[in-house]
This record gives structure tokens, sequence and C-alpha cells, in this order.
């Protein structure tokens, strides 16, 4: 799914979903064989509005997300979940930065340029000056766009989801947050629904 200018969240793989989240709930009381739709929607209710977050950590799902830099520096933050981001001392920085929408006029090409000279100068650095790239990137904003692999079990997601979709947090990456929640209503739509609902307070 694309968010922002040049960025983009992709369900890469997941494990379980809202038949796992109940299997090992259903643990709890031995009522495994109790499972049915209604009343499977009502104990995830239940759990969700409870806070029994661990049956939620039964899913697990792996996210490819290109983002700018500022973006993964709070995405970072959340410290249950896994990460795997390109490094920029091994790989040279591809040309792209993030472009607010609501940019227009001088104030556009005023940003475009800034950019573009601050990549000119990183590909001098690199090519001409043979500077290492651990080195050069030093000059690149925190605009840039990084790429980075992102596993993370369901509750961890929830808490991401509910800190990050929240009015208060920085739009881009509530613009990523929101996304986020799409593609896993698709794979776990009882869990998520429910979350939506009870916890974000909305429609679901
Ligand atoms: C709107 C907003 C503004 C923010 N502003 C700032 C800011 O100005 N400066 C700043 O530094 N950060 C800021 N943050 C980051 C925030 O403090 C958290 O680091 C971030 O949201 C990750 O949340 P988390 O710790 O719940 O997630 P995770 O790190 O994924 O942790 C999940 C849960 O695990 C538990 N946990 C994890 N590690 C520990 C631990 N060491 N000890 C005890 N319990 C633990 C906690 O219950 C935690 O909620 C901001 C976040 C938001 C949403």
């Amino acid at each position: 799914m694309q968010v922002l200018n040049k960025g983009f969240v992709h369900l890469v793989e997941h494990m379980g979903g809202d038949a796992a989240v109940i299997r090992n709930a259903r643990r709890c009381w031995r009522s495994e064989s109790k499972s049915e739709e209604d009343a499977d929607r009502k104990l995830l209710r239940h759990l969700i509005k409870k806070g029994h977050k661990t049956p939620f950590e039964a899913m697990v799902f792996t996210f490819d997300v290109k983002a700018p830099l500022f973006v993964a520096r709070q995405w970072f933050r959340h410290r249950i979940a896994s990460y795997n981001e390109e490094s920029l001392r091994y790989c040279v920085a591809n040309r792209e930065y993030y472009i607010p929408e609501d940019l227009e006029g001088e104030l556009l090409e005023a940003w475009v340029q800034q950019n573009e000279a601050a990549f000119d100068f990183y590909y001098e650095l690199v090519n001409t000056y043979k500077m290492r790239r651990e080195k050069a990137r030093s000059v690149l904003p925190v605009g840039i766009y990084t790429n980075f692999y992102w596993t993370v079990n369901g509750s961890s997601l929830m808490n991401f989801l509910m800190l990050r979709t929240a009015p208060d947090a920085q739009y881009e990456i509530r613009m990523y947050a929101e996304a986020i929640l799409e593609l896993v209503k698709e794979v776990a739509p009882i869990s998520f629904g429910e979350f939506e609902r009870e916890v974000l307070k909305r429609g679901g």
C-alpha cells in the first residue's frame, strides 16, 4: 500500500490470525470445543476490553516498509518488535526524499532544491572524493527514505496502532499506522475489527 509521496507498507508474511488467538484464549477456560462465530467475537471483545493481551501474541506479522528517516526513528521506539534496516554504510542512498503533499509554489521549489543539493553533495563525496558511505551520509537530511522489515506480534501491534493512529501522533507516521490497520483487518478481521471499535472507538 502506498504511503506519502514515495513510501509504502506491504504485509509480506503473517503467522496465525483470529483462529490462533481464539485457540490460545480458549485454553484458559478449557473451552476450545465451544468455538463458534458469535461466541468467538464476544470472547475477543472481552479480551480487548479487559487488557488480556497475550492471546494476541499468537499472531505475528512481517511488514516491508519504506518510510522517511524521521518516521522510522519514531517507529523504532517500539521495542517489542524486530527490525532489519537497509544500511547506508553498505548501500548508496537513493535520491528519494519526502515531499509533503501540501507544499506548492516557491516553497515546494525551495524544498526540492535543498534536498537535491544535499544529494548532489553526497554523490560528489562518495564518487569524486571517495569518502566512505558511512561518513558521507551525514550530509543527507532526515526526510530521505529508508527501507526496513518489521516483525511484530498482534499485541504489540495493537499498542503501536493505539499510539500512532491517535490524533496527537505525527501525521506522517499516522498515515503508515492507518495503512497497517487496513492490512491486518484483512487477515484478522475479528481481532482488529473489535480492537478498532473498543480501543480506537470508531466504526469497525
Ligand atoms: C505522540 C507521541 C509523542 C512522543 N514523544 C516522545 C518524545 O518527545 N521523546 C521520546 O523520547 N519519546 C517520545 N515518544 C515515544 C514513546 O515514549 C514510546 O517510546 C513509544 O511510543 C513506544 O511505545 P511503547 O514503549 O509503549 O512501545 P514498546 O517499546 O513496543 O513497548 C511495548 C510495551 O512493553 C512494555 N515495555 C517495553 N519496554 C519496557 C521497559 N524497559 N520497561 C517497562 N516496560 C516496558 C511497556 O508496557 C510498553 O508499553 C512519543 C510517542 C508518542 C506516541
